[in-house]
């Protein structure tokens, strides 16, 4: 045993003598082991330290957070309140912290030592302008190498400030890989002296879509929108990052998302045609065509990219490149000729593996999304799994590195609340539970290919994130939670959490003004179906807390105020008469915090479904939803809607009596980039009907259908038929495609 593991255990050892309860440590990402001993330890104001302990930098950074955090500084002493160790032969990132008479810090490398400067801000209290902290031991170390955000610039620009206002937030939780989305279809950002137009040009579009993208018709703001880092810049950034132990990982896009570039290189694509800077999003036709020019250019780019950018790995994109050009490409067709290819697919493949052999040459590995695994995967490529775990899983059998993204836990461009003042954001429901549920090892992998799962990441697309308020607003909380996810060798659990965090961290993000979602402090809305109509209930995570409901009918002239408490639950009975609309809202009494439902009332409202086929297990969030009152929304949040990934879909359902039924209501989601599509044909039976049922039978081609019925009914059945395939020429052609319904109104 080396000696100063041996000293490690028997610092443990020592310390176990005054242990206490073992109480849940105040800092986030949770450590291994955090116990607390008896006693405080007052800071005076100026904390005595021996400089010629630290490096250069960690002593920098250590004054830098002291001042940020708490205004303290640091004295010079020759018997120093802080003491060092650096530990040899201890897994890296490694530290412990033991607070007593003094604070004793050992540490694996600056960058353990860095975490441990970090857990120390986290554990000084304030107490009538006194600082101090509970005598306690912490032992932590991470338990994945890589623990990302991602931040794109390219749909809407962030400034240097920005950025580095980003990394420092990253910094506090610890994460040590920052994806930089430097280049895409809206704007390329960084200054590639070869090729100045790339900025002169393509760092500038002249509008940007203003609702969304599915939202007819379309609206733009019609103002030029751009920016780019000079290569002095991008150098300050990544020494920026590299002070806080921050790797910058640069994403240059290829061979899709090139739109930016090809508007000022336009020889490098197919077709030779200057087509702009789109203001729009989605997945465009034109990309690099696949012909030599393209790669040496690409290359040069690269040359200059490398040199900026000091870690091991340049992520090249390789996502959403549509193979149209290079299907019609008599160059391209060429390429896949001489190389023996066997289609545009294998063509990628081959351009993605030019570059990882180009970048190899300089030392550098690549990244690609897990598209890059289609028409085989270049020898030595990370994936990015983040169309869910299945690439990722595949690439892990395949011995190649993987990181874990999935939009199911990751995507932080999603929704994150339920309620209807959530800013627009591109669709999806991702709340911060549903991050903290996040585990990048899935089942499927046994412990050696696990092996393979380097961690993950969230990406902070902002195709709707046009200020650094809102990226704020998208990114916090859920990145804690996600930090949690990705440094705990044992999380706590998701109540524990989250008390955690509320009773500290979020006052922390308030004093750095940081514009964190409010979201996750408002209580549920549970809805269940009930005889008479619906059951509303409120859910809070604190016991005592009270709201003031307010009920506002339509068709009443006053509205209905009252009390409600944690817990309890108030009925909306089911309309009698015509449809009628209905405003709840409810108003915390201790956060002031206000959500609101919009209900329409209606003769199902309530009503049980009964499913004859299973939803998807990831989109049935209620079973109340088909009947709840509320049509799900456009852009689509998950919890909204009921999703199927079946062909056919059965349901029933059964009114309390016999009613004349003029016409039935349903919604489905049309979001094609989602693979969630309109199904074929609707047939409504009337199982009432005692000889032959009565069978309604429609096209689908809008999102609401009215099916008229005209009939007395008590039970009804619905089919609903999808298509076997996307059908090719759409996303996700030849999958399975989604189909999302939302709320059965019954006139
Ligand atoms: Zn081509």
């Amino acid at each position: 045993m080396s000696k100063p593991l041996a000293l490690l255990i028997y610092i443990l050892i020592g310390f176990h003598c005054f242990l206490q309860n073992n109480t849940y440590s105040p800092i986030l990402p949770s450590p291994v082991v955090y116990k607390q001993t008896p006693g405080k330890l007052y800071l005076p104001q100026g904390l005595s330290i021996k400089s010629s302990q630290f490096s250069k930098e960690a002593l920098i950074q250590f004054k830098l957070l002291l001042s940020t955090f708490h205004s303290l500084d640091t004295k010079e002493a020759i018997r120093p309140l802080i003491r060092l160790r650096e530990l040899k032969n201890v897994p890296n990132g490694s530290y412990s912290i033991a607070i007593s008479d003094d604070i004793f810090i050992s540490y694996a490398s600056e960058s353990a030592l860095y975490y441990a400067m970090q857990s120390l801000m986290q554990l000084i209290q304030t107490e009538n302008d006194f600082k101090y902290i509970q005598n306690a031991f912490v032992q932590d170390y991470p338990k994945f190498e890589w623990r990302g955000l991602h931040l794109d610039v390219s749909r809407h620009f962030f400034s240097v400030e920005e950025v580095k206002r980003y990394l420092d937030l990253m910094a506090i939780y610890k994460f040590n890989k920052f994806h930089w989305h430097l280049t895409d279809d809206q704007g390329w950002r960084i200054e590639i002296k070869a090729f100045p137009k790339l900025t002169t040009i393509g760092a500038w579009r002249d509008s940007t879509l203003l609702n969304h993208y599915t939202t007819t018709p379309r609206s733009f703001k019609k103002e030029r929108h751009g920016g780019f880092y000079t290569q002095e810049e991008i150098k300050e950034v990544v020494a920026y990052a590299g002070k806080r132990h921050i790797t910058v990982i640069p994403e240059i896009e290829m061979p899709g998302h090139s739109r930016a570039a090809l508007a000022a290189y336009p020889e490098f694509s197919c077709t030779g045609i200057a087509q702009g800077v789109p203001g729009i999003w989605g997945v465009f036709e034109d990309v690099y065509c696949a012909k030599e020019e393209s790669l040496t250019f690409l290359k040069k780019v690269l040359d200059e990219v490398t040199e900026l950018f000091p870690g091991e790995y340049i992520h090249i994109g390789g996502d959403e490149a549509p193979k149209t050009q290079w299907n019609k490409c008599e160059q391209c067709q060429e390429v896949i000729k001489v190389n023996k290819l066997k289609d545009a697919h294998e063509l990628q493949s081959y351009f993605i593996t030019q570059i990882e052999k180009y970048l190899a040459t300089k030392n550098k590995r690549i990244i690609g999304w897990d598209e890059i695994l289609e028409g085989g995967l270049s020898p030595d490529a990370t994936v990015m799994s983040w169309r869910g775990f299945d690439g990722g899983i595949e690439a892990c059998k395949k011995e190649h590195y993987v990181i874990m993204s999935p939009g199911s836990h990751c995507y932080f461009d999603h929704y994150q609340g339920k309620t209807n003042n959530e800013p627009l954001a591109i669709g999806g429901f991702t709340s911060l539970e549903k991050v903290y549920q996040f585990n990048p090892i899935p089942k499927e992998l046994d412990a050696a290919h696990a092996n393979y799962i380097l961690g993950g990441q969230a990406n902070l697309w902002t195709e709707y994130i046009s200020t650094f308020k809102q990226l704020e607003y998208m990114a916090y909380p859920r990145a804690i939670a996600l930090s949690q996810t990705l440094w705990c060798t044992e999380k706590p659990d998701y109540e524990t959490f989250y008390s955690i965090l509320s009773n500290g961290h979020l006052k922390q993000l308030d004093l750095l003004h940081v514009n964190y979602s409010k979201t996750s402090q408002l209580a549920n809305i549970n809805t269940k179906t009930e005889k008479k109509g619906l059951r509303i209930e409120l859910e809070s995570k604190d016991q005592e807390e009270e709201f003031k409901a307010r009920i506002q009918y339509q068709n009443k002239l006053e509205d209905l105020d009252f009390i409600l408490k944690n817990k309890q639950h108030f009925i909306i009975e089911r309309t009698k008469n015509e449809t009628q609309k209905i405003k709840v809202s409810f108003t915390s009494s201790k956060t002031g915090l206000n959500s609101d439902l919009l209900i329409e009332n209606h003769k199902a409202l309530g009503i049980p479904v009964r499913y004859l086929t299973q939803p998807n297990q990831q989109y049935n969030h209620s079973p109340s939803i088909l009947t709840d009152g509320q049509r799900g929304s456009q852009p689509w949040r998950g919890h909204e809607w009921i999703g199927f990934d079946t062909n056919i879909i059965v349901f029933e359902i059964e009114l309390p009596k016999k009613i004349k039924i003029k016409h039935v209501d349903l919604s489905f989601l049309k979001s094609n980039g989602s693979w969630i599509y309109l199904p074929n044909e609707i047939k409504i039976e009337n199982c009432s009907k005692r000889r032959n049922n009565i069978f309604l039978s429609q096209k689908i081609d809008t999102e609401i259908i009215k099916v008229k019925m005209g009939q007395r009914s008590k039970k009804l059945r619905f089919q609903i038929q999808t298509n076997k395939l996307i059908p090719i020429g759409l996303p996700g052609n030849g999958h399975k495609p989604w189909t999302f319904i939302d709320e059965i109104v019954i006139h």
